[in-house]
């Protein structure tokens, strides 16, 4: 037998430990350096603490997935046992379910003889040794899961830095249980396949699924789970664990693949009683050579070592194949952080300094404003047409133009409102003068049919300039959320200020037509003695044609309604024509006029507000002390800012060196999965 069986544990690849095994002096035959791999190239290492760091930036909250060993298996399938082996340490085993949290089990070659064995969790780093680690496991579980039976999915990261492990980072998830035993919570299963979902779902993941040589392949519930987010097994390597319990087959149902296992079975023996691990492997290695049916299983698919060494190719492949992604990902996070950092409120160290940030929020919102409303240029809101503003203001004057021109027309019948006016200001005197008191009266009915129009137009103005303003006013304060509410409070009771100032101007304005009949434009007289030529005409025939016609056709009016107008005498209908025609040649200009001041009116104040009214406006708000103390405010920060500031630091810190280590290896190592 011995003879054609291979002294050497060697199987796979000429890097792996080499173990001389003589039958007989088996005791003190196993060098102390045994576990498994001893030459793996160094490569890895940066690879994987590169992916560790970047798991403790916990990078995968922010769905950056790293490529992870997921060890997955039924209740007592032998995970721990598995890990345990690969680790030359002891876990804790046994029935019941011991592992209730993910653990991040980070192995680590070393050279020196000391192993170091430390468990990291919630910030926490507690020092252990290969004798205490069971109880620390154990202790640290009960700190994060509590000391029930209940499960939680914070990590606990355990690093085993030791001469002759493997360089691997695998993750031991709690076993799968259908039914709930003794204290455990009744959605037990939910909580751990939640979990377990969680850790193989991603691409990046491989499954190290644990299988235990005793039950049929095709009833695992980790296999029933991996197939769901592997369904061809491409990342998928089986464990076959208690090989010595169930040799009788075994081979046929490794080569069968009845469960479609991309990566292949790694048949193993894992340590029993109160074995050491040296005793263990010289075990594992006699029985897949000894046993009459287990030495029939190809060397390259038994044992601990095999298992090392395929884990450890995986990982790097996958760890080669995922870098660019994860380094585009960490840039790509980092600019968020970057910007996120940048926007954080910035915290004054004196009043000089708060002073002089005050100064320059309101000189650039100012700038602003400037930019928008007054000289039209937008280039800062390009894609935001209300920011637009001195586009937006024109409309709304044209609109506003538009308007008034629009409701002037509407009159009752044609020279009534005239004859009115004339009746009730009748005086003792010639009949061809028209009494200066009947058109200032006619000129008034007129304004107070138009009046309410102008204010209303002015308040639509400011109440656009409203938004526009505070929209600004926002931008360049939200890096000073201190004062940003003062800041706010300042441009809106400026507003109102301003709206009510324009407000009574344009009353003013308007009031100013009723009061003054004159114009110095000479329109004014061409178009009335335009207008008059036709008098004669008119009068003729309302009063003199023999037809008698219910309508005049009248230039500028349309065919008018004449026949009301036939009682009256021909003097008070000659008046009432020529007021009539006089007070649509004024009222024109005088609606021309209200548009035109009303437009000079509008970028006078526009201009006055953001030159001087602003900035004023601002600066009171902020000395005001009874307004709660102004700029003092910016020497404070909140806690939650600061917690936030820190916290961003640290994640940009982590991120820049995490970058940096990524790129040095994608550029050094590109082609490095090709292997
Ligand atoms: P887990 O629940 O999946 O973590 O399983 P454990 O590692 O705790 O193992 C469950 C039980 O199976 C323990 O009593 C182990 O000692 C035992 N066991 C694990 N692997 C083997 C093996 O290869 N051979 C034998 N005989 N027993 C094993
Ligand atoms: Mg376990």
């Amino acid at each position: 037998m011995r003879g054609t069986k291979k002294h050497v544990v060697t199987r796979a690849s000429p890097s792996l430990a080499i173990v001389e095994v003589k039958p007989d002096d088996h005791k003190d035959a196993v060098p102390i350096e045994a576990p498994i791999v001893s030459s793996y190239n160094d490569q890895i290492r940066p690879l994987l603490d590169t992916v560790d760091r970047l798991r403790n930036l916990n990078v995968m909250r922010e769905g950056i997935q790293l490529p992870t060993i997921v060890v997955v298996g039924d209740q007592s399938s032998g995970k721990s046992s598995v890990l345990e082996s690969l680790a030359g340490i002891s876990l804790p085993r046994g029935q019941g379910i011991c592992t209730r949290v993910p653990l991040v089990m980070r192995l680590q070659r070393s050279s020196s003889p000391e192993p170091e064995i430390w468990l990291e969790y919630n910030d926490k780093v507690v020092q252990t040794d290969e004798e205490h680690i069971a109880n620390a496991i154990c202790a640290a579980t009960d700190v994060i899961a509590g000391s029930g039976k209940g499960v939680s999915d914070t990590p606990l990261t355990l690093h085993v830095k030791k001469a002759g492990v493997p360089d691997i980072t695998m993750v031991d998830l709690p076993g799968i249980t259908r039914v709930p035993v003794n204290g455990q919570p009744e959605n037990i299963y939910e909580q751990i396949s939640g979990m377990v979902m969680k850790y193989i779902e991603p691409q990046e993941s491989i499954i190290l699924n644990v299988l235990s040589a005793t039950v049929d392949f095709t009833t695992c519930e980790s296999i029933r789970m991996s197939k769901q987010v592997d369904k061809t097994g491409e990342r998928t390597l089986a464990v076959v664990t208690k090989a010595d319990m169930a040799p009788e087959g075994l081979l046929q149902k490794v080569t069968a693949d009845d469960v479609s296992i991309g990566l292949g079975y790694v048949c193993v023996r894992n340590r029993i009683g109160e074995e050491t691990y040296e005793e263990a492997r010289m075990q594992e290695e006699l029985l897949f050579r000894n046993h009459p049916m287990l030495s029939l299983i190809d060397d390259d698919i038994v044992g601990i070592p095999v298992l090392a060494h395929k884990l450890t190719q995986i990982q790097g492949m996958m760890i080669s194949r995922c870098l660019p992604e994860i380094e585009r990902k960490i840039n790509e996070k980092m600019e968020i952080s970057v910007l996120e950092f940048n926007k954080l409120p910035i915290v004054m160290a004196s009043t000089g300094e708060a002073l002089m940030a005050l100064m320059d929020v309101i000189g650039s919102a100012k700038e602003s404003l400037l930019r928008i409303l007054v000289q039209g240029d937008f280039s800062e809101y390009p894609d935001d047409q209300n920011m637009h503003c001195t586009a937006r203001l024109a409309e709304m004057l044209n609109g506003f133009s538009d308007n008034l021109q629009a409701q002037s027309q509407v009159a009752s019948e044609f020279l009534m409102d005239e004859i009115k006016i004339l009746e009730e200001c009748k005086c003792i005197g010639l009949p061809n003068f028209i009494p200066r008191s009947s058109f200032l009266a006619i000129l008034s009915q007129h304004v107070d049919g138009i009046h309410a129009k102008p204010v209303e137009f002015i308040k639509e103005i400011w109440d656009y300039i409203d938004v526009v303003l505070s929209s600004v006013i926002t931008k360049y304060s939200d890096n000073f959320p201190q004062i940003q509410s003062s800041i706010k409070r300042a441009g809106r009771n400026l507003m109102s200020k301003t709206k009510e100032r324009s407000v009574n101007r344009v009353i003013e304005i308007v009031e100013m037509e009723k009061l003054t009949d004159y114009t110095c434009n000479p329109d004014y007289m061409t178009s009335w003695t335009q207008k008059t030529t036709s008098q004669q005409n008119f009068i003729n025939s309302v009063l003199h044609d023999e037809e008698k016609p219910d309508y005049f056709s009248l230039t500028g009016f349309g065919n008018v309604k004449i026949s009301h107008l036939r009682h009256y005498h021909a003097h008070l209908l000659q008046q009432a024509f020529d007021m009539k025609m006089r007070i649509t040649s004024y009222w024109t200009i005088v609606l021309r006029r209200i548009v035109d001041n009303l437009a000079l009116f509008l970028q006078f104040s526009v201009k006055n507000l953001v030159n001087s009214q602003f900035q004023k406006e601002i600066v009171a708000e902020m000395v005001d002390t009874r307004a709660g103390g102004g700029i003092e405010r910016m020497l404070e920060e909140s806690p939650s800012v600061a917690s936030k500031r820190e916290k961003l630091k640290n994640s940009i810190k982590l991120l820049k060196e995490s970058k940096d280590v990524v790129a040095a290896i994608v550029d050094q190592n590109s082609g490095y999965g090709d292997r």
